[in-house]
């Protein structure tokens, strides 16, 4: 079954539209990145995915369910983004639960799961900190952390790493990488950097204004562009 299903997705924001008949699926496991210049439409499009905006027209679905008009809580996604979105008077722990909690999960399973992501992510020592008393690499390793302990059936990333500095965000992109590796389940990430895109995709999707320009794996899309548009944006040089 695919992770993710997209079907003629068009989403209008007054009389402008920005997403112009999306169709994607994302296979179970599959790292798919979106990536296009900035405006053509990639935040959106994961915030469609995402449910935290609706869709236009089209439908999303997610392993199997459709869930396009159903609330971001209860798509089984969970969702990474540039500015990390953490409770300042929550500790590390307390931003890890929180989710569970509402969940109305079991105490012991709560415990478990921040547990296990703390000891992925290396964050065993920060447990008890605020965000305030962490660097900008750690919170976001926390905001992945409390992705980690949803256990969704799809992740879904947002330029995790456009705040960080150059060595901070090979550092963590590599994580996200190992992370994946790990834990074998489909994530959808977006970016405007054609090397991140590069190092982490299994497919990448090129944006342009709000269309699907090409879909292909690294080398396919880099080897072989089928446009112009696409080979200057990530092509060889050739
Ligand atoms: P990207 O993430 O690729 O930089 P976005 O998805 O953020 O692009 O934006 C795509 C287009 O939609 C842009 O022209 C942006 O101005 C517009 N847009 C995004 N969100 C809104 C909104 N809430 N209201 C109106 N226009 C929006
Ligand atoms: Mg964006």
């Amino acid at each position: 079954m695919s992770a993710l299903k997209l079907e003629k997705v068009c989403k209008s924001f007054g009389p402008v539209k920005v997403l112009h008949d999306i169709d994607l699926t994302v296979e179970d496991g599959e790292f798919v990145v979106f990536v296009g210049p900035s405006g053509c439409g990639k935040s959106t499009l994961l915030r469609v995915i995402a449910g935290l905006e609706d869709a236009t027209s089209g439908s999303v679905e997610i392993v199997g369910r459709d869930v396009t008009t159903t609330p971001p809580s209860k798509r089984g996604i969970a969702m990474v983004f540039q500015s990390y979105a953490l409770y300042p008077h929550l500790t590390v722990r307390g931003n890890m639960e929180l989710g569970l909690k509402q969940a109305k999960m079991a105490k012991a399973e709560i415990a478990e799961r921040v547990t296990e992501a703390s000891r992925m992510l290396s964050l065993d020592d920060y447990l008890d900190r605020r965000p305030a008393e962490l660097s900008g690499g750690q919170r976001q390793r926390v905001a992945i952390g409390r992705a980690i302990t949803r256990e969704p059936d799809l992740f879904l990333f947002d330029e995790p790493l456009s705040n960080l500095d150059a060595a901070l965000r090979m550092n963590t992109r590599i994580e996200i990488a190992n992370l994946h590796r790990t834990i074998d389940s489909a994530m959808v990430y977006v970016t405007h950097d054609q090397i991140e895109a590069m190092t982490l995709a299994d497919r990448i999707v090129v944006l342009r204004d709000g269309r699907v320009e090409q879909v292909g794996s690294p080398m396919d899309i880099y080897n072989d562009p089928d446009n112009q548009f696409v080979a200057s944006f990530i092509g060889s040089p050739a």
